[in-house]
């Protein structure tokens, strides 16, 4: 596989990055996941947006001009003939000599930047037929979960205890309310109304939950974007997560109890199907 490292197309092994690096010391580092489905990139706008988004909050000047940064996704494409999966693309703030918990001079200590492909099937999944099965956990993660930066020991650790207690990921929960699943944006749907938390500093504000919500809004589906609790999900007729390399998953059941008829819902099936043509449509 070739990777993209601070401007060199290198085979993965001769790739390299310091052991001073930041985002190896202090996960001072911010990250974005784009996908790829037939050989082009979906939403690549919105993820290079928010990565400039996520950098002006932490103060980091970025390495790379957008421009530049879409043509190293397609060169990297183009090299690794990728069809479908994913680019991983992670800044952070660069390998200073010492280990010091102040920020180094950008001007003397430029960021890393790395980027490689993953190659995966995302579309014709069983996991979209069948829903997934999700656990709540309590949301001890910091702030700002608005910045997507590469801190993610504890969604991780979310993971493991979901996969520990025979589910397939979690949703974490802060006073009674549900942020946001692991790694997705999590929506629940009651009575035809389409139910997901408000943007603010708790939870992501994903790229793909901005899209989905659009389409919704375009086939004139109910969205109130709010808070809902963990009961609330238990009781609703369907649920599902949102996320680049998920799209729209189906969730069939919430701590051990299982929504409708415990098969995903119609809601999402039809969202996960304009959502995959729309984005197909607009692929870069
Ligand atoms: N929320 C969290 C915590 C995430 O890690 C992600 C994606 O990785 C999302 C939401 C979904 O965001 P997006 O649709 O931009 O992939």
């Amino acid at each position: 596989r070739t990777v993209y490292v601070n401007g060199e197309y290198l085979p993965e092994a001769e790739a390299k990055v310091s052991v001073f690096d930041r985002g190896f010391l202090f996960a001072d580092g911010v990250y974005e996941v784009t996908s790829v489905l037939g050989g082009k990139l979906l939403d690549f706008e919105g993820h290079a947006k928010r990565l400039e988004r996520s950098l002006a909050e932490l103060d980091m000047p970025s390495p790379i001009s957008m421009e530049d940064l879409l043509e190293v996704h397609r060169e990297l494409v183009r090299r690794n003939d990728l069809d479908e999966g994913m680019i991983y693309l992670q800044i952070t703030r660069g390998a200073a000599g010492d280990r010091d918990f102040v920020f180094p001079d950008p001007e003397v200590t430029p960021p890393t930047i790395v980027l490689f492909t993953q190659s995966k099937t995302l579309a014709d999944v069983p996991a979209a037929k069948t829903g997934i099965k999700v656990i709540s956990i309590d949301d001890i993660r910091w702030g700002r979960r608005d910045i997507k930066t590469v801190q993610l020991l504890y969604p991780s650790m979310g993971k493991m205890m979901a996969k520990a207690a025979g589910a397939d990921d979690a949703w974490m929960v802060e006073d009674g309310e549900v942020t946001e699943g692991t790694s997705n944006n999590a929506y629940i749907v009651k009575d035809g109304k389409i139910i997901t938390r408000h943007l603010g500093s708790e939870i992501l504000h994903g790229i793909t939950r901005a899209a989905v919500l659009r389409f919704a809004r375009e086939a004139q589906m109910v969205v109130e974007e709010r808070a809902f609790t963990i009961e609330e999900a238990k009781e609703a007729d369907e649920a599902f997560v949102t996320s680049a390399s998920s799209f729209v998953m189906p969730v069939v059941s919430v701590d051990g109890v299982s929504l409708g008829d415990g098969m995903p819902g119609p809601v999402a099936a039809r969202l996960r199907e304009i959502y995959l043509d729309e984005s197909r449509k607009a692929a870069v």
